[in-house]
């Protein structure tokens, strides 16, 4: 740690190589000053830049633009900002990427990273054990644009093996799952995807990368909802694409600079404050949710608990050695089916019931009515979302707090 502090310059960016660890990348990483010397971060608040003449413009829009590096050239923010870059280049540090891309939002990360990779004829594989739009857009919407998708066991890497073809381009997951912990190897279908060259994408929504990098493990491309952890405090919608330049700088940067899902800057400089925190959130979350998920499962009251920390849990020994640490989202099932699942929820005094996950604020969700909600019966029934389903994202209060409140609702 104190070795690399001769290493930096004086106002504060990071080296060329550096091997700063995580927590000081997410502090540090890609600032930039401007003459004025501020500390914290300024907020580009602007939609485009100025030129000194008619001929730099024209050299600077004729250029293929980069996404993530530090010499890019700004010219218009649906594709270009300072704010923006500062982010991308803080998360792709933290990710263990070459390239980061900042979106509007993580379904808007997921549908630009598909369609900017993918055509017409292409063949994707995914488990549907994921994020309830994540699974329609697939269903609903990508299926108009001519490319298919087969459905495989999350947690078989067989399965993905026997379900490629010759027009497989990509496989997608998300590990652990929304909203029942599911945990993918993600080395195992690394090795599947790397044999069968294709997209190997891997929503960490999850576990940021504080807990988990699937890139280092063998993924291709790392999608965010920002939304969640990397805000941490529910303000801001957003998302982002991480992996090789070679994807993200070309048909990538191409994509969004034409189709334009871009983050606003306003976002990005929330989100990268949210970074600093980043790491020390998520130990507590997942220390908050251990203790939850432990005390629901000695519980009569409580039918079956899902959280990757406990023993029963069907992928604890792969989650212990994937991540580090168990994550903050615990789900568990009433015996009384919805009733009992909605008298839970509108009994509770501290939680908020809202679908948002990954905030400083414990939150209860009913999966089967809300954010799987317009998924079909038959869908939920494979997911396992079941109607007496319900799922806490663990927040930073103090743990007795939210376990004296899920408490009293259950009584
Ligand atoms: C919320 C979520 C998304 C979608 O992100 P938005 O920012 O809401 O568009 C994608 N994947 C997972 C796992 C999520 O939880």
């Amino acid at each position: 740690m104190s070795e690399k502090s001769t290493d930096v310059t004086a106002n504060g960016i990071q080296p060329a190589g550096s091997d700063w660890r995580l927590e000081t990348l997410a502090v540090r990483e890609g600032i930039e000053r401007t003459g004025y010397g501020e500390h914290s971060e300024p907020l580009f608040a602007t939609s485009s830049f100025v030129f000194e003449s008619a001929e730099e413009a024209a050299r600077k829009f004729s250029g293929s633009g980069s996404a993530g590096s530090d010499e890019i050239d700004y010219l218009y923010s649906r594709f270009s900002n300072p704010t923006v870059n500062h982010f991308q280049q803080k998360l792709a540090a933290l990710e263990g990427g070459e390239s980061c891309i900042a979106t509007a939002s993580g379904m808007s990360a997921i549908f630009s990273t598909i369609v900017a990779l993918l055509h017409q004829g292409d063949h994707i594989v995914a488990s549907k054990s994921m994020f309830g739009s994540t699974v329609n857009l697939f269903e609903k919407i990508l299926p108009r644009l001519g490319i298919s998708v087969s459905w495989v066991k999350l947690c078989d890497p067989v399965a993905w093996q026997q379900a490629v073809r010759q027009e497989t381009r990509m496989f997608f997951l998300e590990t652990p799952t929304n909203p029942l912990t599911e945990v993918a190897d993600i080395a195992a279908i690394a090795a599947v995807a790397k044999a069968t060259d294709v997209h190997f994408v891997v929503d960490n929504c999850f576990c940021t990368p504080a807990l988990q990098r699937p890139l280092e493990l063998g993924a291709t491309i790392v999608i965010h909802s920002a939304t969640k952890y990397i805000d941490g405090q529910g303000r801001c919608v957003g998302g982002a694409v991480v992996g090789p330049a070679s994807l993200l700088d070309n048909d990538l940067y191409a994509f969004m600079r034409s189709a334009g899902p871009s983050m606003s800057p306003f976002n990005a400089w929330v989100f990268s404050k949210g970074l600093e925190t980043l790491s020390l959130r998520m130990q507590r979350h997942c220390e908050n949710a251990a203790a939850l998920a432990s005390w629901l499962d000695d519980d009569p009251r409580v039918g079956h608990v899902y959280y990757p920390g406990l023993q029963s849990h069907p992928q604890h020994a792969l989650a212990a050695q994937q991540q580090s640490g168990f994550g903050g989202i615990v789900s568990f099932e009433l015996a009384g089916g919805q009733s009992a699942a909605w008298q839970l929820i509108d009994g509770v005094n501290i939680l908020s019931i809202t679908a948002n996950l990954g905030d400083s604020r414990t939150t209860i969700t009913h999966p089967a009515t809300t954010t799987h909600g317009r998924m079909s019966e038959a869908d939920r029934d494979i997911a396992n979302v079941k109607p007496g389903l319900v799922r806490v994202s663990v927040g930073l209060e103090h743990v007795d707090d939210i376990i004296a409140d899920i408490d009293q609702a259950l009584k």
